[in-house]
């Protein structure tokens, strides 16, 4: 069980959400970091005593130690700051909720120091998952994932003791916002329209994602990495009530499924305490008041990011990195309203038409891949 948290991404809907957890459980916090929001930092700082804060952006970062120069709290920035944060020695657990590529090198800093790994980062394990998986067997590092679905699959997998009997996982999806809409009558969505998540409270680029699904298709291949399983043993199915958070099959036709309200606190909460439980009650669902339970065939043909995700899943090698770099960009663009919402798809497929793909990446390809995708992008825009 942990005790004391390492916290990459403090700020976001994740990070603040797992502090609520850190309030609730009694842990303590040796340390935080975010991008560049000061004033909340600065709040946070002074609330759990870290005894190190870090913005990655630099100016922020001064500004923020001015503001703390009444603490022994010590301020870094930049990459360097985040290592030291997952580094940390007193920390038993870094819990890694930043958006995007940029979590990579602290989570696999943290996980060669044999720190426990609370994922909340998915594109960390979509680029690498390979590397990453590789690293943390090699240093004994547990890694207990936060998504809501990896964590139900985590769940319904305690006492599995042989991988083989699984004969899939099943994750579910809400659908997002547009569930039922064509491809055509997708085009002229906002990102207005895209941020309206029905279930979920999350940050922007997480909910363009679930908008336009490639947040399911990111999420398949994570369950692929951290479950070491080919993508024909796991799909998606909708699941608009978001009430069944995923399941597993196994080869004997039973199937385990971990049911509650929509709440990323219990993830957080049970990659915490893992493999124990807290006692927590007003989370706990009411299967009375409960909506029916229906489950429905994603449409890839709308919904084009799941169809490109799942080729890439397939296909392997740097094509995931690609895939996740261009929709990185493109999904910047459209919270721009640079681009319009069919656009995204469109720029992530020409991402992987012109970016070069790399099979058995080092860490160097799939950094090399990530930033040739963005550059796509980027002078595709122009
Ligand atoms: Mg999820």
């Amino acid at each position: 069980m942990t005790r004391n948290i390492a916290l990459l991404g403090s700020t976001g809907s994740i990070g603040r959400q797992t502090l609520e957890v850190v309030r609730d459980l009694g842990l303590t916090v040796a340390a935080l970091t975010a991008n560049s929001s000061v004033d909340l930092m600065e709040q946070q700082a002074r609330e759990f005593s870290p005894r190190l804060a870090v913005l990655y952006d630099e100016a922020a970062a001064n500004e923020l130690r001015v503001r703390l120069s009444d603490t022994k709290i010590e301020v870094l920035s930049g990459m360097e700051g985040l290592i030291a944060a997952a580094t940390m020695e007193e920390a038993d657990t870094v819990v890694t909720a930043v958006v995007g590529m940029i979590g990579l090198q602290p989570t696999l800093a943290a996980i060669s120091r044999g720190k426990r790994i609370a994922l909340a980062n998915k594109e960390t394990l979509v680029c690498a998952g390979e590397l990453v998986m590789d690293a943390a067997q090699r240093a004994g590092a547990e890694i207990v994932p936060v998504d809501s679905e990896h964590s139900a699959i985590f769940q319904c997998l305690q006492g599995c003791r042989d991988q083989s009997e699984i004969r899939r996982l099943i994750l579910t999806c809400s659908g997002g916002p547009f569930y039922g809409l064509s491809y055509d009558e997708l085009a002229n969505k906002t990102k207005y329209d895209a941020l309206k998540h029905p279930n979920w409270t999350m940050g922007a680029k997480i909910t363009v994602d679930s908008a336009t699904l490639m947040n399911k298709g990111l999420e398949i291949i994570e369950a692929m990495r951290l479950y070491r399983l080919p993508h024909s043993k796991v799909s998606a199915v909708i699941h608009r009530q978001s009430i069944v958070h995923s399941l597993v099959e196994f080869k004997d036709g039973a199937m385990l499924a971990q049911l509650g309200t929509p709440d990323m606190k219990l993830p957080i909460r049970y990659a915490m305490t893992y493999p124990y439980r807290a006692e927590h009650t007003p989370t706990a669902l009411d299967l009375l008041s409960c909506p029916p339970l229906t489950f429905a065939q994603p449409d890839e043909k709308a919904f084009r990011c799941l169809a490109i995700a799942q080729k890439c899943a397939e296909v392997g090698g740097t094509s995931c990195a690609v895939m996740n770099g261009a929709n990185e960009a493109a999904v910047g663009a459209f919270l721009r309203e640079e681009i319009g919402f069919n656009d995204i798809p469109a720029l992530v497929e020409t991402a992987l038409d012109r970016v070069e793909q790399v099979s058995n990446p080092a860490l160097a390809d799939i950094l090399e891949a990530d930033r040739l995708a963005r550059q796509a992008v980027v002078s595709h825009l122009k």
